[in-house]
């Protein structure tokens, strides 16, 4: 009997082990029942090493027991994963690598293996020899959907846009919906690279390989109405921006300054309401009342966009909203304790405002990202605007 008080802590840590191993071992016994003495007494063996931290000792007892009986390798699979979980990736190396180095390794595990050993050496952060093993997996079988998955992350790590591109573009028939959105955004950063040597005809060919292979990829969207907008064709540039309603609509909030401009270095502040209030119109979920009040601002003045914001707030409360109602107010009353005092209330409240959000994985950030850093995806970071649903406006 074990007295647990004794142990220190990475003791407990074994036992889910000890139960995975045991759960595997009934049904182990279960299809091999002529075997089941031995095995037993042999995986019981390799268990109170492991229960002892005797890592090295159980591994042999392990290698042996596959070697005489190569259907148990299922049982190693999940030893190696549950390291991996822990992080302790040296362990689950040490797994797989015996595994691998065995003479009698029937040649069907061998991708599997490989496999497996590319995920510990990537949890290592060792990704040259994870892409070597991955490669390897490759040689064996080509059509490997998984090798080939992981080889687009290490080179999407190591930012190697090309080969990235080289590799999905493999993947891209099979699975066009998944791939190519990512692709697209491999050659977006092949545009940005561009634009910073400022080279135009690179920037505008990568950026249409990029809606070519993604037609609703706004980032690319973004790049080339960027880039004519800096060469002074306004109208041109509105009208690559408008387009993104129709790609992903929540991302125009991304290009609603640039937009704005645009309307202004053509005098066109009428046209720019009339387009702003037409968009709100069209989807309600959109926050645009400080971008339309700050249009009528400035060309009918504060009293213009007070009216209009004190209406919009009571039929759609916002935080932002009510902050640019009350700047509005305090200018218009400068000495008017109560606005002062709401303006520091609002101001604390809108410090907590999460401006992005991820909506794969909820990650909150106040700066946009086109891949998510938490979970790694492509364009799950959308603009998120807070709604004060506790406050009641009459
Ligand atoms: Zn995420």
């Amino acid at each position: 009997m074990f007295d647990f008080s004794q142990f220190p802590f990475w003791s407990l840590a074994i036992i889910p082990l000890a139960i995975v191993f045991l759960w595997l071992l009934f049904r182990t016994k279960q299809s091999h029942k002529r075997q089941q003495s031995t095995l037993s007494s042999e995986y019981f063996k390799g268990l109170n090493y492991l229960l002892n931290d005797e890592q090295g000792k159980a591994l042999d007892v392990f290698v042996k027991l596959v070697e005489s009986n190569w259907d148990t390798i299922d049982t190693h699979f999940t030893l190696g994963k549950i390291y991996r979980k822990n992080g302790e990736m040296d362990k689950a190396i040490k797994i797989h690598q015996g595994l691998i180095g065995r003479p009698s390794l029937p040649e069907q595990y061998r991708c599997k293996i490989l496999l497996e050993l590319g995920y510990d050496y990537l949890g290592a952060g060792w990704f040259d020899r994870a892409e070597g093993l991955f490669k390897e997996v490759l040689i064996q079988d080509e059509k490997s959907t998984e090798a080939r998955h992981n080889l687009i992350l290490i080179y999407q790590q190591e930012k190697n846009w090309f080969k990235a591109i080289e590799i999905a573009v493999d993947l891209y028939s099979e699975n066009p919906d998944e791939t190519g959105p990512m692709i697209a955004h491999y050659y977006c950063e092949l545009a940005e690279i561009s634009k910073l040597k400022g080279d135009v005809s690179q920037l505008e060919n990568y950026s249409k390989k990029a809606l070519h292979y993604d037609d609703a990829c706004v980032r690319a969207s973004i790049i080339m109405a960027d880039q004519i907008k800096a060469t002074g064709d306004d109208k041109k540039a509105i009208a690559l921006y408008e387009t993104i309603e129709s790609q992903d609509v929540e991302s125009i909030i991304l290009v609603i300054d640039s937009l704005s401009e645009c309307y202004e270095n053509l005098s066109s502040q009428d046209k720019l309401y009339d387009y702003l209030l037409a968009l709100q119109h069209r989807h309600k979920n959109l926050f645009l009342q400080n971008h339309i009040a700050g249009v009528l601002e400035k060309s009918q003045g504060s009293r213009a966009a007070i009216v209009y914001l004190t209406d919009e707030i009571k039929r759609q409360p916002t935080l932002s909203g009510m902050q640019k109602l009350i700047s509005y107010k305090q200018e218009e009353i400068d000495s008017d304790r109560v606005f002062s005092d709401l303006a520091v209330v609002m101001s604390v409240l809108q410090k907590d405002k999460v401006e992005y959000r991820c909506q794969k994985c909820g990650f909150n950030t106040n700066t946009h990202y086109w891949l998510c850093p938490s979970c790694n995806r492509w364009d799950s970071v959308k603009p998120g605007i807070l709604q004060p649903e506790h406050l009641h406006i009459i």
